[in-house]
């Protein structure tokens, strides 16, 4: 087994491993590089290998640094199978039709040149083939395991395993201890090397609970304040967490009432795939759902679906909280 790091090396954003094992050659993510401009100018540069000799990709999670140069790669010949879980197919084709929306945004104003276009991602769509429940998928002589990650809804981490030779697992991204709505991520199975992801290596997050705290009281504080608490924040997972524990206070009355808006349309999509996969949630969120209760909706949260509804959250002068992508 040879495999070549594509990105995501001395850097976070980018995630891309090419595995190559006799005459089979596949990729693991295929992310897009991410840095102060939408699409900077390392996305551009042709990939280290051919498109057209790949037979697979397999995803990990559907976060754009992973999954953000699938069109590309079609683009450039690439025919093979996309395989993930189903909501990594279905959250990756959200975030990328998301992606081309803020790049034709970014053409109109600045020029800047679009990687794809909608046709791009349509046509890689067609590619999308989500895996089955067993989680395991033989491809010549590799046989692939994905594992629960524990990162967003439908994140792997995979296990690949050469028939007669050596096994490595690719970590993808892995989720927090604790996090509220997902499953806990699975234990790393035996394994000859292991390629880890390392963004938030460097610090020790807080535990849940002090968390939950830290975030009741800001709330707090901004109604008596009779402010604004601006919470900007990933669509993908972190927007659905926060929902969660501001569900939570809301319903069990640990915060007073107050406007909550969501300002964002992808994570309202997201939102609703979540809905569609609660065989992906903890027990405890489960409980929760098959109770009637949706983290997506109580009282005094709004969703905003338009840049016109958008526009009217600055039109109320009482205290609220904005979640905005
Ligand atoms: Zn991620």
């Amino acid at each position: 087994m040879r495999i070549t790091l594509h990105g995501a090396t001395r850097e976070v954003t980018g995630s891309c491993y090419l595995v190559e094992s006799g005459k089979t050659k596949i990729l693991v993510d295929c992310g897009m590089f991410q840095g102060s401009s939408f699409a900077k100018a390392k996305n551009f540069e042709p990939f280290g290998f051919d498109p057209k000799t790949l037979n697979a990709v397999f995803l990990t999670h559907a976060h754009l640094d992973h999954t953000g140069r699938l069109p590309l790669l079609v683009k450039q010949g690439f025919r093979g199978a996309i395989y993930g879980t189903p909501p990594t197919m279905r959250i990756t084709q959200l975030i990328l039709e998301d992606a081309e929306t803020v790049m034709e945004d970014e053409y109109r104003r600045s020029f800047m040149p679009k990687l794809y276009d909608k046709a791009d991602i349509e046509k890689t769509v067609g590619f999308f083939k989500p895996i089955d429940d067993s989680g395991a998928l033989c491809l010549r002589e590799l046989d692939i395991q994905f594992h629960n990650a524990g990162h967003i809804m439908g994140s792997a981490f995979l296990r690949i395993e050469e028939k007669n030779g050596r096994t490595v697992v690719f970590s993808g991204d892995l989720g927090n201890a604790n996090t509220p709505i997902l499953k806990p991520k699975d234990k790393l199975p035996a394994c000859d090397a292991l390629f880890i992801e390392t963004t938030y290596g460097n610090r020790i997050h807080e535990d849940e609970s002090t968390r939950v705290q830290r975030l009741r009281q800001a709330v707090i504080d901004t109604i008596k304040r009779k402010g604004v608490l601006l919470i900007p924040t990933f669509a993908v997972e972190r927007t659905q967490e926060l929902l969660y524990e501001l569900n939570n206070m809301a319903e069990n009355k640990t915060i007073p009432y107050v406007d909550m808006f969501l300002d964002s349309p992808l994570a309202d999509r997201v939102d609703k795939t979540f809905d569609m996969f609660p065989h992906y949630y903890s027990k405890k969120a489960l409980k929760q759902v098959l109770r009637g209760d949706s983290f997506f909706d109580f009282p005094g949260l709004k969703i905003t679906k338009t840049k016109d509804e958008s526009k009217t959250i600055n039109e109320s002068r009482k205290p609220k909280v904005i979640i905005a992508g």
